[in-house]
């Protein structure tokens, strides 16, 4: 088990109470204990070299508080900049003003991307929305198979291609799904794409073709909050190659730190939105910025 930031900081602080301000050596400690928590918690380098030298910047115009001992006054302060970065207030999703709502996900394969398209029409089911999920990962054999049976378990229909009936590339399926959610009333159109096992421009291209032919309302970067490291080039080709808006976090569940959301928050300046994190239909919900500050913290 590692040390919590909190418990690293008692230690390092311990005969700092009551002193008026911090010094300059006890700030150099503090930052080192900063840097090694994060980097515990898989945050990318560049980031943590970021974040600390933001922190100790405002640590060194504090008073040393009366209520808090110096430790507890870091902590809120590591805590505060940690919300900050991961977008303060938790972001909601933007419904088009007419016509259906195009959400269209995108991501690595393996992400959980199929998952998580069923998790959301739950969700937007639950409140009150009629979402039709389409099928436009036409690369792995059994994806629209998979979206079938996620859309079953959920009870939200499923757009497909049907064999022979002349809509068999993914930007068709797209296109033709908007026009098909028209027909029947749906008022959002979840589309999942393809993903490779790593980042590819033929994957980019045909990801930004199915974003050019439906117009999305959201374009959201699914990704394995696992990843650690490697989150921050993943995010940055997917910025480069296909743009998003939000990012949605999965496999939270794991024993990841949460590393990988402050990462991509930090260096795309995207705000993460939804949290996935179980196997179940039901593992899912909003992201909240400050319980993942916690997470990283602790
Ligand atoms: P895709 O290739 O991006 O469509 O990914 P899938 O939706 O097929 O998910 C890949 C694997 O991850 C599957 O075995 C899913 O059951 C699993 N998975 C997806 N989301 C989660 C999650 O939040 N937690 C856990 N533990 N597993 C997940």
């Amino acid at each position: 088990m590692f040390a919590t930031l909190s418990d690293r900081l008692a230690d390092t602080f311990k005969n700092l109470r009551g002193k008026g301000r911090l010094s300059e050596a006890d700030i150099d400690a503090t930052a080192r204990e900063i840097r090694i928590a994060l980097l515990e918690a898989d945050v990318a380098l560049p980031v943590v070299k970021e974040f600390v030298a933001a922190v100790k910047d405002r640590a060194r115009g504090e008073e040393v508080s009366q209520a808090l001992n110096p430790a507890q006054q870091i902590v809120k302060i590591v805590n505060e900049e940690l919300v900050t970065i991961l977008g303060g207030e938790t972001r909601r999703l933007r419904y088009a003003k007419t016509g259906p709502t195009v959400i269209m996900l995108a991501g690595l394969q393996g992400a959980g991307k199929t998952t998580l398209a069923a998790k959301l029409a739950l969700w937007l089911k639950e409140q009150g929305k009629t979402p039709m999920l389409v099928a436009c990962d036409l690369q792995r054999p059994n994806a629209v198979r998979q979206l079938e049976v996620n859309g079953e378990r959920v009870g939200v229909p499923v757009f497909a291609p049907e064999p022979g009936n002349g809509v068999g590339d993914p930007v068709s399926v797209a296109r033709a799904s908007i026009e098909e959610a028209k027909r029947r009333l749906h008022d959002v159109v979840i589309v999942d794409t393809a993903g490779r096992l790593g980042v590819d421009a033929e994957l980019m291209k045909q990801a930004s073709d199915i974003r050019d032919a439906v117009s999305p309302d959201e374009v959201l970067f699914v990704v394995d909050a696992m990843i650690g490291q490697d989150a921050v080039s993943t995010a940055q080709a997917f910025l480069d190659g296909v743009g998003y808006d939000g990012v949605v976090l999965t496999k939270l569940d794991g024993d990841a730190r949460g590393g990988a959301a402050l990462s991509i928050a930090s260096i795309t300046g995207k705000p993460v939105m939804f949290a996935s994190n179980g196997e179940k239909m039901t593992d899912f919900d909003l992201f909240h910025p400050d319980r993942m500050a916690s997470r990283i913290l602790d």
